[in-house]
């Protein structure tokens, strides 16, 4: 039988037990954790809506009116009208024929390889992709290879000798661990001339790139009928969910075929409703993304040539490269003293000796913020040598 004892104690043994910290306020730059206040790069709330009072009235509003759970699946009766409007209203955002909501974006990812691929496909998958897209290729039971990061002559290789009737392409918009953008214009052209379906979970795209947030695929000014693209409503939208958009026949198959749509509860009506405003408020407020772009290039200036190297990020994702396991805990709990929350990232979401400091900006962040997160810093680098 399984030792679980022994199973902690060696996660114990290589310093890699994680604990849970206690949220005592609203998610936003400045937090309160475990009875103490703080200064937050740790969030993804990227334009700072999660603690916006104009979402939570709509979300009160809709809740007096509708009650909480939808309790029932979509297929059952729990599509409320709530959550057609949304996705109405998603479709339009990122100007794709249909969208089709999830309750979260593990679920998405799960879904939309699942039915693009199956077991006679090939799934070709960048290196760095997010785990639920890991998750979802095997699941697909496809055969899977994955490319260098961002390596197109690796995946033009691949490609090329696959003889599968079905091939599918999968990548983050935006890598969660490193920031950078996908060439996804490349990645489409080579999907176009190999037949292949190209998958963009834009988790951390949508709402920060292209013209009014509209996310990656508009920062690149690419579509196609066979790019389905996901993008989750847990970060810059500031509340719970994903959502595929993609063709008519797309969104309808999933809603057919997608065991991870069908089997599960609709997401409370209420938040649908709230999700709504905040999908206007994304699109209205400019500035939020204006300021992400003032305080990473802020960030980037101050530390250009350090110990430490942050790196070339264009999004709200900076990360600080440190190296060893160890001493990016002792950074991060360095600056933990000082107030100021940044969450050290190890193995295995990162590949061994790039542990880091993941600096999450939001629009909630002042210029005086980062500068302090500058200040320490540097004072942590000056003590450590
Ligand atoms: N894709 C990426 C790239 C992510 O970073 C995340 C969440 N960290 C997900 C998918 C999963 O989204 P959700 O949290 O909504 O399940």
């Amino acid at each position: 039988m399984r030792d679980l004892v022994a199973e902690l104690a060696e996660i114990d043994r290589q310093g890699l037990r994680r604990r849970r910290r206690l949220l005592e306020s609203p998610q936003s730059a400045h937090v309160r954790v475990d009875g103490r206040d703080y200064l937050s790069f740790c969030s993804n709330d990227y334009l700072g809506l999660a603690a916006d009072p104009r979402i939570a009235e709509t979300a009160i509003d809709s809740l007096r009116e509708f009650g909480l759970g939808a309790c029932a699946s979509h297929l059952v009766n729990g599509h409320h009208r709530a959550h057609d409007e949304l996705e109405r209203s998603l479709a339009g955002y990122v100007r794709l024929p249909r969208a089709l909501l999830f309750s979260s974006g593990y679920l998405a990812n799960l879904a939309v390889v699942t039915v693009l691929a199956g077991r006679t496909s090939d799934v070709f998958a960048d290196r760095l992709n997010h785990a639920s897209l890991n998750d979802a290729m095997l699941l697909s039971r496809a055969t899977c290879r994955r490319y260098a990061h961002c390596d197109l002559t690796e995946l033009e290789s691949f490609l090329a000798r696959s003889d599968a009737a079905d091939k599918v392409v999968i990548t983050d918009g935006v890598f969660s661990m490193d920031g950078d953008i996908a060439p996804l214009r490349d990645i489409a052209r080579l999907c176009e001339r190999y037949a292949a379906w190209l998958v963009v979970d834009d988790a951390h795209g949508f709402g920060v790139l292209g013209e009014r947030g509209a996310g990656a695929l508009s920062h690149f000014g690419i579509g196609s009928p066979h790019i389905a693209y996901v993008g989750t409503l847990g970060k810059a939208a500031g509340a719970s969910g994903a959502f595929v958009a993609g063709s008519e026949q797309l969104i309808e198959l999933l809603i057919q075929r997608a065991r991870a749509y069908i089997y599960t509860t609709a997401s409370p009506p209420p938040l649908a409703a709230a999700l709504i405003k905040s999908v206007e408020l994304m699109q209205a407020e400019d500035w939020r993304r204006r300021r992400l772009v003032e305080l990473s290039e802020r960030l980037s200036r101050a530390l250009e040539s350090r110990r430490w190297r942050l790196l070339p990020s264009r999004t709200a994702i900076q990360p600080l490269i440190v190296g060893e396991n160890a001493g990016a805990v002792a950074l991060s709990d360095m600056l933990a003293t000082q107030g100021i929350l940044v969450p050290a990232i190890r193995p295995p979401t990162v590949p061994k000796g790039s542990a880091r400091l993941r600096i999450s900006l939001s629009a909630a962040h002042t210029h005086a913020d980062v500068d302090l997160l500058i200040e320490n810093l540097q004072r942590a680098e000056a003590s450590l040598s």
